[in-house]
């Protein structure tokens, strides 16, 4: 694939060859931006921080946040289609839990950083 190459039409005495380079490819910035609105809804913004410390039921997690199951099935339904969460098949018990991505990982600290939440991953045991 040739790359187009971008001229700054302005020159204020900086590498203008880097900072056009700067611009991440439109699919990285398509996945974040979605990885980004799938969370901007706060109950999945909630169901995906507990699901990066815990892998749930269904029945669970909805008792966790206070929804209904059928709510929280369309949440997880969504946020699996994002690649945010995988689920696990046991018997007749679906469990769910974030994905093990750079993303995810990236995210999860995020809400905790914007939160001002303490990970509960990083307390000592009891
Ligand atoms: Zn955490």
């Amino acid at each position: 694939m040739a790359e187009k190459k971008i001229v700054l039409p302005h020159h204020h005495g900086n590498n203008e060859d880097y900072i056009a380079g700067l611009i991440p490819e439109n699919n990285v910035i398509s996945a974040v931006s979605g990885a980004l609105k799938q969370l901007g809804d706060p109950s999945r913004l909630r169901i995906f921080w507990f699901l990066n410390h815990v892998e749930e039921c269904v029945i669970n997690i909805s008792a966790a946040v206070g929804m209904s199951s059928p709510a929280v099935s369309h949440h997880l339904k969504v946020l699996k289609e994002a690649g945010l969460i995988v689920s696990r098949r046991v018997g007749k018990e679906v469990y769910y839990k974030a994905a093990d991505t750079e993303l995810v990982h990236s995210l999860h600290k995020s809400i905790e950083t914007v939160g001002k939440i303490s990970c509960p991953s990083d307390l000592p045991e009891e």
